[in-house]
């Protein structure tokens, strides 16, 4: 070896080999399904680069991963004939972790290995995860297209560092060689190999190949007299495909398991966990494509974060094109994942091609229907599940209205409040409750909005509907402002902050309440002015109000103004 160097892990993937050798240990066989997919990976980038430049194949155009075992010296590996990596790349790639927030994500973890080894679930594993069973990892790596003297080999043992060093590779590609365990031989046994391949990679879209040792020439069944069968011939030793090998999306959605589902889905989205939900879809007609779209079942640690990454990735005509293209999901459902699959769009598409496209708009219209659609038939079919999604992505989806005109009102119905109806803060009535509960008369559907949910709750605007019984919503999320600014109207319906304005309950008023009022204001004439006066310029006006029932006074916006919520908002952000 030549020019060798020693590197030091970035300190997060110290505490996530740590944390995964610990963790996964009840699942360790997932070492292969995430080597696989990595392997896979590879080949859909090498045969991206090959569209314009085919010589990167180097007359080796049959992509294929090969899983062999060497029982003596205790190894397993899993070679590649992808797009390989150079020795910046594999410093990189194999010894950080590269993905935005990670750092923020590591410095929450509480240090129980119980508690956290759920989040890195959630984190995805990947390369790493190699460690659970090997206590060495070899990585022998060629890029495409570079000369077979600029090969390079990675070796760690998983602790704090790594050696790269110069070698001289004549295949293309990347091969991983694993040093087992001591008490991780079963991994050895060429059955177990191929029950893995079978149970996680069976949806990889290239030839997940094994050796077959040679088959001498045999007799075959003996006849119904007993007379000698046929000879069967002797098949020599070759490597023989383990799984499908077919893009599983072009199968026929009642050939596809939900288990070959959710391993795609891993595959796809190096989530560690299984979707919640998923719809899959072959669209003809003017344009063609194949979407298959997840709905995760946890929200990325990363979901706030603006600079992360989201979006489907892109396939045509077959072809991986891309991971993350945005355009084809507006920005209110960038938790889904998946891939679509165009007919039409040309091979050499890129990100400024997407832009703009007439194409690339009917996709977008398509998908989002289909993710609305796949979201509408859970809240009716399983109130259950729904919430579970509403907890961790609602929040995203109050983006909606604002976002998305003309989906405001199909968004709306999936949206799920708090209310004085329940009385506590699960966000879980929805507006077409709300509408079968309003009384008689009541024509608007009421919110109050605050800080809190204790705020909210304890709201003195909602004294006179406490006392008439009519259900108000209770918003507490710093977004529910900027919803209710674009959601004025639902299902012909007015939404109406019962601390604005002048508050007309319209017909749930009633005649005697009204002359009431009229001698209660008589009783205390000239208290008005009087607060008028100390008051002066802080405020634009004094009025009567007959909401409260308990509380002596309150603090209003007038109809037009930006409400108390929205001047915080506009504080917090330096206004
Ligand atoms: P992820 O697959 O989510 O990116 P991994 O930890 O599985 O994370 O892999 C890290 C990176 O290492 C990959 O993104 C890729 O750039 C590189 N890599 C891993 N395995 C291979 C391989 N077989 N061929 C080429 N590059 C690879
Ligand atoms: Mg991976």
């Amino acid at each position: 070896v030549a020019h060798q160097e020693t590197h030091g892990f970035q300190t997060e993937v110290k505490q996530l080999l740590q944390l995964m050798i610990h963790s996964l240990y009840s699942n360790k066989e997932i070492f292969l399904r995430e080597l696989v997919s990595n392997a896979a990976d590879a080949a859909d980038k090498l045969r991206f680069r090959a569209l314009s430049d085919n010589s990167l194949y180097e007359n080796d155009g049959e992509l294929r991963v090969r899983l062999s075992v060497d029982k003596d010296a205790n190894t397993i590996t899993i070679a590649d004939n992808g797009i390989g990596m150079t020795r910046d790349q594999i410093i990189e790639h194999l010894g950080t972790i590269a993905k935005s927030g990670t750092k923020e994500f590591f410095s929450q973890l509480s240090g129980d290995q119980a508690k956290d080894s759920k989040l890195i679930g959630q984190f995805g594993v990947g390369f790493y995860s190699a460690f659970i069973v090997a206590d060495k990892v070899t990585v022998r790596s060629r890029a495409a297209g570079v000369d077979a003297s600029q090969g390079v080999e990675w070796q760690s043992a998983g602790e704090g560092d790594f050696t790269v060093a110069d070698i001289e590779k004549k295949d293309r590609g990347t091969e991983i060689i694993l040093h087992l365990r001591d008490d991780e031989k079963e991994f050895l046994d060429d059955w177990r190999l191929r029950s893995i391949v079978s149970k996680y990679s069976d949806h990889i879209n290239i030839p997940v190949e094994m050796y077959k040792e040679e088959e001498p020439e045999r007799d075959g069944p003996a006849g119904p007299d007993g007379e000698p069968g046929e000879k069967i011939p002797a098949v020599p030793a070759h490597w023989e495909a383990v799984n499908k090998a077919t893009a599983l999306w072009n199968r026929d959605k009642s050939d596809v398991s939900d288990d070959e589902y959710k391993e795609f889905y891993k595959h796809i989205s190096h989530d560690f966990a299984d979707p919640l939900l998923w719809s899959h879809n072959k669209v003809e007609g003017k344009t063609e494509y194949t979407s298959l779209l997840y709905i995760p079942s946890k929200a990325p640690f990363d979901m706030w974060n603006r600079d992360q990454k989201h979006g489907l990735k892109l396939f045509v005509q077959r072809v991986f094109i891309m991971d993350d293209a945005e355009q084809f999901m507006p920005t209110y459902l960038r938790f889904v994942k998946g891939l679509l699959d165009s007919n039409d769009l040309p091979l050499n598409v890129s990100r400024e091609i997407l832009q703009d496209n007439k194409i690339t708009q009917a996709m977008r219209q398509g998908c989002t229907k289909r993710v609305l659609q796949m979201l509408e038939k859970l809240a009716k079919n399983d109130a259950e599940k729904y919430q579970l999604f509403w907890n961790e992505f609602g929040n995203v989806l109050k983006e909606g209205p604002a976002e998305d005109f003309s989906n405001k009102e199909k968004v709306a119905s999936l949206l799920r409040f708090a209310s004085t109806h329940n009385d506590n803060d699960a966000q879980n009535v929805s507006l077409d409750d709300y509408i079968s509960r309003m009384k008689e008369g009541q024509d608007k559907i009421y919110f109050v909005s605050a800080d809190s949910f204790a705020a909210a709750k304890s709201s003195p605007h909602l004294e006179v509907f406490r006392k008439k019984g009519i259900e108000v919503l209770l918003l507490s999320d710093r977004i529910d402002e900027w919803l209710m600014q674009h959601l004025t109207e639902y299902s012909e319906k007015a939404l109406q902050s019962i601390s604005r304005g002048d508050l007309d309950l319209g017909e749930l008023e009633d005649e005697d309440s009204k002359k009431a009022q009229e001698e209660a204001e008589k009783e205390v004439e000239g208290v008005l002015e009087r607060i008028k006066t100390v008051l002066g310029e802080k405020v634009s006006d004094v009025k009567f109000t007959h909401r409260l029932t308990d509380s002596p006074a309150c603090v209003v916006v007038d109809e037009y103004g930006m409400s108390t919520q929205m001047i915080k908002l506009m504080q917090a952000a330096g206004q």
